[in-house]
């Protein structure tokens, strides 16, 4: 497609991809995905029209050649910290506790209506880049209705499909979802929801006994809002607030409980009876030790997965290394778990094609957005990515497709991008320039946070102190062994913000 023509598509003009590798993730489990060798598949208005072979295309449809290439649902991230993209990276040697730290307790209340706009801006703009067609906003830096405002309307200038599950750590969510001004933004913003951008509410079940949460989960049924909560969080929440969700009734299909890593089978009984799904992090569940990646259990239970990447404070807006890193982490605790009882595993439980739908449907199942996106199905919303480049070894040959997505492709390899039928991202290129308004509203946060927060404090941020630890005797002796000089030690430096 030139130019002209990618206008002309989100003008309204058909548009075909042509020859690819279709995987449509439709039908209701692993087997039951078509794979369509040399499939079309047709996009009329804001809708997928038709897949399959050879499809006769109304006069004047754009064509794009998608041989060689893997078509499929648009990705979707059903637990993404967008806000925090406007320091991507600061964070990458934190712990868990660390974090806390930092956004809880300390400077998680210098960030301005404005600082929140910038990073969700650049994470949105991020996703559509990596192939994610659909985030879902777990937005808990709202201090204030301004800063919800400025998510929203960062939101709705992004090029993907948003869900805002509505936040705020720094308040009780007993107490501000049912504050007037809350309910006002909800009657100004929420009750004018549309298919590209949604609601939900954030919160965390803290555990406590007379469960204040109530009052929180009753404003999202009278708000008519699913609600999303860190569970099953290693130190932090744990099976107390899942047995209190349960006996006060508000546990239903309704509720994405994220992480879920560190719970007992008596919770996993509860989810899986009232019908939550998770959402796996799992490159955030191994760095920052909220428990195991919980897929291998979750999958005992039938409960069902969604994939997402948590927060680009540590990581990325990046599901292929999401996909990559869950069926990982799911095959490692089989064979240490088949290793514990002195036996091999021959068969691998876990396939690529699961994790692929975990990262589409399962994620739009997770939004209760099944019905419209998450699958290459004529009559759903067309949010379709082709991966395709012709100018790198890794894709060819092309096999076994759900391995080459899963162990093979890369964001670089996104070619096209479309979003409710436009295109917003081709020939590995974006098409809108949102980027440039993004990367200068994130610099503007970087250097007001830097400032606000001093040198030292900036520094130590990124640089937390590195435990110190012993090498284990060796009755062979050490050789070559310097005593450690070469460990990363903490350090003040002022990088780049760029
Ligand atoms: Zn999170």
């Amino acid at each position: 497609m030139n130019p002209d023509q990618i206008e002309a598509v989100n003008n309204g003009r058909p548009v075909v991809f042509r020859d690819a590798t279709v995987l449509t993730m439709d039908g209701s489990g692993g087997a039951e995905h078509r794979v369509i060798e040399h499939g079309d598949v047709l996009v009329v208005g804001e809708r997928i029209e038709a897949v399959g072979p050879g499809l006769a295309v109304p006069e004047g449809t754009v064509e794009i050649d998608a041989s060689g290439g893997i078509l499929m649902p648009g990705m979707v991230d059903t637990h993404r910290h967008m806000w925090q993209t406007a320091l991507r990276g600061l964070g990458a040697d934190w712990s868990l506790t660390q974090y806390f730290v930092f956004y809880y307790l300390t400077w998680g209340k210098i960030f301005r209506p404005e600082d929140i706009a910038a990073g969700n801006l650049l994470s949105g703009v991020e996703a559509v880049d990596a192939g994610v067609t659909t985030t879902l906003d777990w937005s808990h830096g709202l201090q204030t209705i301004e800063h919800g405002e400025a998510a929203v309307d960062a939101l709705a200038a992004s090029p993907g499909r948003s869900v805002l599950a509505y936040g705020n750590l720094l308040g009780a969510p007993w107490e501000w979802t049912n504050s007037p001004d809350f309910r006002a933004f909800a009657k100004r913003r929420i009750d004018k929801r549309t298919d590209r951008l949604g609601f939900q509410l954030a919160f965390d079940v803290t555990g406590d006994p007379a469960f204040p949460e109530k009052a929180a989960f009753e404003a999202a049924r009278e708000l008519g809002l699913r609600v999303s909560t860190h569970a099953g969080v290693w130190g932090a929440t744990n099976d107390n607030s899942i047995r209190l969700m349960h006996e006060h009734g508000f546990m239903t299909p309704d509720v994405t409980y994220v992480h879920a890593a560190t719970l007992t089978e008596d919770s996993y009984q509860r989810i899986a009876a009232t019908g939550g799904t998770v959402s796996v992090s799992t490159e955030s569940e191994q760095s920052a030790g909220q428990g195991y990646p919980p897929t291998w259990a979750l999958r005992k239970h039938g409960i069902g997965v969604s994939l997402s990447m948590d927060t680009s404070v540590w990581w990325s807006a990046d599901l292929f290394s999401a996909m990559r890193a869950t069926l990982s982490a799911d095959r490692s605790r089989e064979h240490l778990e088949a290793h514990a009882r002195g036996e091999t595993v021959t068969h691998n439980a876990l396939r690529a094609e699961q994790v692929v739908d975990w990262a589409t449907i399962g994620g739009a199942r997770a939004l209760g957005l099944a019905d419209r996106i998450g699958s290459v199905t004529p009559g759903k919303q067309a949010d379709l990515v082709l991966i395709k480049n012709d100018d790198a070894p890794a894709l060819f040959p092309l096999l076994h497709p759900y391995g080459s997505v899963v162990f093979q492709a890369q964001r670089g390899d996104v070619d096209t991008v479309l979003v409710n039928g436009r295109v917003v991202k081709h020939g590995h290129r974006l098409v809108g320039n949102e980027l440039g308004a993004a990367k200068a509203a994130v610099a503007e946060t970087v250097e007001y946070a830097r400032k606000t927060m001093g040198p030292e404090a900036w520094a130590q941020a990124m640089t937390p102190d590195v435990p110190e630890t012993d090498l284990i005797a060796n009755p062979y002796t050490y050789t070559g062994y310097d005593g450690g000089a070469d460990r990363p030690r903490a350090q003040a430096s002022e990088p780049d913000a760029g």
